[in-house]
C-alpha cells in the first residue's frame, strides 16, 4: 500500500452475476467513487468476455482507460456482494477457501444468482492479492423471529432442506434504516421502522431499534411485493393450476413469475417511467398495474405497523421509491387516521438527498433516502478488517 494513508484507500467492491459484472472503486471514509462500471455478456455466445477472469481483465482495461491502475491505488480489499448467504452467514465474512465451498454449498438455494458471486469470487482471489470480504444480501435478515422467518410447511423438510424466510436486499435495508435515524437525528436503538426498497426489486422490511424483524421476501426473492418483472404474492396453488390447465413445467412456471409477471406481465413494460408516461397518457392497463403495485404497498405497510405496535419512520428508496412522488403520495393516501401524512410540496421536490417529505411535527416521519449498496459494501468490508487488526 506504499505511504498512502488506510483512509484514502479504496475498496473494490463487486457484484458479480452470472452473465454480468458490475464494479465499483470507492474509499468507504469519504464515500468518493475513484471508477465504476459495468462488465456485461459474460460466457454468451458471440461475447469477447468468455468467463469471469476476462471480466476482471476488461475491468482492468477500462479502468486503465481512465487512469486508475488497480497496482497502484493502494487497494484495501475487495467486497464482494453475495445474494444468498443461507442459515449460517450473518456477518460480513472474510472469504477462504472454506467460506467460498460453504458459499457453493448455498447454490441450491440461490441457483439463479450465487454461482456468479462464486466465479467472481474466485476470479478475483486469483487476481488481488488482498482480503476479500463477503456481505450477504440475507445478512441482515438473519434477526427475523422464527414466527416470521417460519413456513408453515412440515418442520422436518424445513430443516432438512434450509426452507424458510431469507430475505433479500439486506444491505439497503440496513443502510437506510440507519440513514433514516441520522436524517431525524434520533438513536436508530430507539426507532420503529418501515423501509420500502422499490427498484426493478422490490421489498419492505420491519426493523424495530435496527433489528429487522420481519421483510417481504422469502426463500427466493419471488415474494412479496410488486416488481418490475416478478409477480411477488400469489397463490401457492397458482402453481398447480397452471400446470394441471396448461400443461406448464416447473422451469416455465419460474420463468413466468420471474420475468413476465409484475408490472411487465399487467401492463407491458418493466422500467416504471415508462409506466408512469403511459399511465398519465390514460393507459388502462398501466393505471391498474400501478394500483396494484400501490395495493400491495399498502397491504405490507399495514402489516408492518400492526407487528411493530408503532411507526416513526417510514422510508422510500431505490430508483422507484426515490424518484415517483406519485407511489409515496399513493401509499399514504387514505392512511392519514394511523399517522402517514405526505406533504404535496416536499414531496414533489427532485433531490439526490435524503429528505423528510411529511410535514413538520407529523407523528411518523415519511423520508426518501437514496441508498447507496456499493458504499455499504465497502464499509462493512472496510469495518470487518479494522476490527480484525484492532
Ligand atoms: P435495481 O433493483 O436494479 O437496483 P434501481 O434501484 O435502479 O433498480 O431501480 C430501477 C427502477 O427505478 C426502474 O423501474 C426504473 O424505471 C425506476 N426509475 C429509476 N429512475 C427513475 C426516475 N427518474 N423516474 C421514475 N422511475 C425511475
Amino acid at each position: 500500500m506504499g505511504d498512502r494513508p488506510v483512509s484514502e484507500s479504496p475498496v473494490l467492491v463487486l457484484n458479480a452475476g452470472s452473465s454480468s459484472l458490475k464494479y465499483q472503486l470507492v474509499v468507504p471514509e469519504t464515500a468518493e467513487v475513484q471508477a465504476k462500471g459495468l462488465v456485461e455478456r459474460i460466457g454468451e455466445p458471440g461475447s469477447p468476455v468468455a468467463d469471469h477472469t476476462s471480466a476482471l481483465q476488461a475491468m482492468q482495461k477500462d479502468l486503465a482507460a481512465t487512469g486508475v491502475d488497480l497496482d497502484t491505488v493502494g487497494l484495501r480489499a475487495v467486497g464482494h456482494r453475495v445474494v444468498h448467504g443461507g442459515p449460517d452467514f450473518s456477518d460480513p465474512t472474510i472469504i477462504n477457501d472454506d467460506v467460498l465451498d460453504e458459499i457453493k454449498d448455498l447454490i441450491p438455494l440461490a441457483p439463479l444468482h450465487n454461482p456468479g458471486a462464486v466465479s467472481g469470487i474466485e476470479a478475483a482471489r486469483a487476481e488481488f492479492d488482498v482480503p476479500h470480504v463477503a456481505i450477504f444480501d440475507t445478512a441482515f435478515f438473519a434477526t427475523l423471529p422464527a414466527a416470521a422467518a417460519m413456513y408453515a410447511i412440515p418442520r422436518d423438510l424445513a430443516q432438512q432442506y434450509r426452507i424458510k424466510r431469507y430475505g433479500f436486499h439486506g444491505t439497503s435495508h440496513q443502510y437506510v434504516s440507519r440513514a433514516a435515524a441520522e436524517l431525524v437525528g434520533r438513536d436508530v436503538a430507539e426507532l420503529n421502522q418501515i423501509v420500502l426498497h422499490l427498484g426493478n426489486g422490490c421489498s419492505a422490511s420491519a426493523v424495530r431499534g435496527g433489528v429487522a424483524v420481519e421483510t417481504s421476501m422469502g426463500l427466493t426473492p419471488l415474494q412479496g411485493l410488486v416488481m418490475g418483472t416478478r409477480s411477488g404474492d400469489v397463490d401457492p396453488g397458482l402453481h398447480t393450476f397452471l400446470h394441471n390447465e396448461l400443461g406448464m413445467t416447473i422451469a416455465e412456471i419460474d420463468t413466468l413469475l420471474n420475468k413476465q409477471s409484475g408490472l411487465r406481465g399487467m401492463a407491458g413494460v418493466n422500467d416504471f417511467r415508462e409506466l408512469e408516461q403511459r399511465r398519465v397518457a390514460g393507459d388502462e392497463a398501466a393505471q391498474l398495474a400501478f394500483e396494484v403495485y400501490v395495493h400491495r404497498l399498502k397491504h405490507y405497510v399495514g402489516a408492518y405497523l400492526a407487528l411493530l405496535g408503532g411507526l416513526d419512520v417510514l422510508s422510500f428508496t431505490a430508483g422507484v421509491g426515490e424518484n415517483v412522488p406519485a407511489v409515496r403520495a399513493a401509499v399514504a393516501d387514505g392512511l392519514e387516521g394511523l399517522g402517514f401524512y405526505v406533504d404535496p410540496e416536499l414531496n414533489g421536490v427532485r433531490s439526490r438527498d435524503a429528505r423528510v417529505i411529511s410535514p413538520d411535527g407529523a407523528a411518523i416521519t415519511i423520508a426518501v433516502i437514496p441508498t447507496n449498496e456499493e458504499l455499504a459494501i465497502a464499509r462493512e468490508t472496510a469495518a470487518l478488517l479494522q476490527a480484525r487488526s484492532d
